[in-house]
């Protein structure tokens, strides 16, 4: 097969997703009260109506709905004052009533949007002119949001003996009805995307949004994100939507860019082959690197969908959407420009902390605690040392920031010590006195290392005088190593020039 970039220049993509996530922060399912956990013993958490007894009643969760509209205000989506449940029916022991509550046409917000920052280097790119680049090629991709919808979970099936948890090939299947009912968002865009990249970033702005929030723990990896890919072709220059394949198992950020990157390869192979590419489900097997086909598409009329009697529409009040808008909280686009505003912080790491919620309130709890002009530091601290680590407080980042800004250690150095603070060591200054770990800025003793170093790099020495500056920086690297990582960097930098050029 040709590669990504090569398929590209001939081909068009056009990419669609759909996004599930769970509303894991609330405490009670979707229509009755049992328990939200997916940790307690199976078939703990279930009642008549999530396991579907006839007679039994749904009783709407208000705050699924609040979290509902939260997400539509924060991707700019129009809240629909009227919008009703409807039966979707299916058999599968998955779900016990044999049809899941889902929306009809009506969502309980559409029409949103959201704008991609596309760095737009290689692959990532779109080769096409229809949006305007900025000078290093990076873009703004604005995707458009059909519809966020209401729905409910099914069960959680365990196919014993299957392939990849898949039912070919089990022998017996196990159900576990406590996910059954679990208050599900699906997102849908409009095939607005172009590349696997643009994909990527769409859901990890989505994610992001959703954390801010706080209405899911959005875990790719444990389910309660789980995004569907659409894709399909078309030559570069005509306007036709060709026919789409719909990718499942995409539970990592990497999956849904390779499966979208191959799947766009392989219907390039079938189309410049003279065939058809197929409307069909297929399953990514990301140890294989390649997708397979799954089933072909049934069509919306197998599901006989009629608007559910037992649930009347909902009409929702100014009071009730304007209590949804107060309680959005700051957005990850708006911390990161307050961030670089306000802190002078580099947009990249802005954008990082800004990401995540909890990294946000780690950087600026330990912000506060700082001089203004130790700030930027800290963010590097944060996005280099510190993220994704819940063993390290604020008050330990703003101590390691002020020692990391005032020369006392190098950043090998913090490394080695926030190893030790997470390890319950002490904080980092007690840490930093009692190994020793002063960084030095003895000039003397540094210009020693230096002469060492010069003597034994006569290579790189002979470079630098036939032009090659960049050598400087190796040889800083030699010298840190030389002084087991202790000597200011800045120092060895300016004793090497000054030695260089003299
Ligand atoms: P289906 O009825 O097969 O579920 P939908 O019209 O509901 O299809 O669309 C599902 C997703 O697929 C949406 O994200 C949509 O943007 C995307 N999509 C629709 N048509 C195409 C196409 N021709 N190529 C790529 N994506 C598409
Ligand atoms: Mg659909
Ligand atoms: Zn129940």
């Amino acid at each position: 097969m040709r590669s990504l970039a090569e398929v590209l220049q001939d081909w068009e993509a056009i990419i669609g997703l759909e996004i599930h996530t769970e509303l894991t922060t609330l405490e009670t399912k979707m229509f009755c009260g049992c328990k939200l956990s997916h940790d307690d013993e199976p078939n703990a958490n279930v009642c008549p109506v999530c396991l579907g007894m006839p007679g039994a009643l749904p009783v709407p969760n208000e705050k699924a709905i609040e979290s509902i509209v939260m997400a539509g205000i924060a991707t700019n989506c129009e809240v629909m004052r009227r919008s009703m449940f409807y039966r979707k029916h299916y058999f599968y022991p998955d779900m016990a009533k044999n049809f899941q509550t889902t929306q009809g046409p009506v969502a309980f917000v559409m029409h949103g949007r959201l704008d991609l920052e596309v760095a737009g280097d290689g692959a990532s790119e779109r080769p096409d002119g229809t949006i305007e680049k900025a000078s290093d090629g990076s873009y703004v991709a604005p995707i458009r949001i059909l519809r966020i919808h209401m729905e409910e979970d099914a069960a959680k099936m365990n196919h014993l003996g299957g392939s990849e948890g898949r039912i070919g090939g089990a022998t017996e299947s196990l159900i576990d009805y406590n996910r059954c009912g679990t208050p599900l968002i699906e997102l849908v865009t409009e095939p607005d995307l172009r590349t696997p990249e643009e994909a990527r970033l769409f859901m990890e702005k989505l994610r992001q949004t959703f954390l801010t929030l706080g209405i899911s723990d959005c875990s790719l990896e444990h389910g309660s994100m789980r995004c569907d890919g659409n894709v399909s072709l078309r030559r570069r220059g005509t306007s036709e939507l060709g026919t789409k394949t719909e990718m499942k198992n995409l539970n990592s950020f990497k999956a849904l860019h390779d499966a979208l990157a191959y799947e766009i390869c392989r219907q390039a192979e079938v189309l410049e082959g003279g065939g058809a590419v197929r409307q069909e489900t297929r399953h990514w097997e990301p140890s294989r690197r390649r997708t397979v086909v799954m089933r072909v598409k049934e069509t919306a009329d197998d599901y006989r969908m009629y608007p559910d009697p037992d649930l009347v529409p909902f009409d929702l009040s100014d009071e009730f959407i304007e209590r949804c808008r107060a309680r959005v909280p700051e957005l990850p686009d708006a911390k990161r420009d307050r961030y670089v505003r306000d802190w002078d912080l580099k947009r990249y790491d802005a954008a990082r902390i800004a990401g995540d919620p909890d990294v946000a309130g780690l950087f600026e709890s330990a912000a506060s605690a700082v001089d203004a002009s130790v700030v930027p530091m800290v963010a590097k601290v944060v996005v280099n040392l510190a993220f994704g680590r819940e063993d390290v407080n604020a008050a330990q980042v703003a101590s390691l920031a002020r020692l990391l800004a005032g020369d006392a250690i190098t950043f090998a150095q913090a490394r080695e010590v926030l190893e030790a603070v997470a390890g319950g060591d002490g904080d980092p200054e007690h840490i930093v006195d009692e190994r020793g770990l002063r960084q030095s800025n003895d000039v003397e003793a540094l210009a020693t290392i230096v002469e060492n170093v010069l003597r034994s790099c006569t290579e790189q020495v002979r470079q630098y005088q036939e032009g090659n500056k960049k050598v400087v920086g190796y040889l800083v690297g030699q010298c840190m190593k030389a002084s087991r990582g202790s000597g200011n960097p800045k120092l060895f930098s300016q004793l090497l020039t000054q030695r260089l050029q003299s």
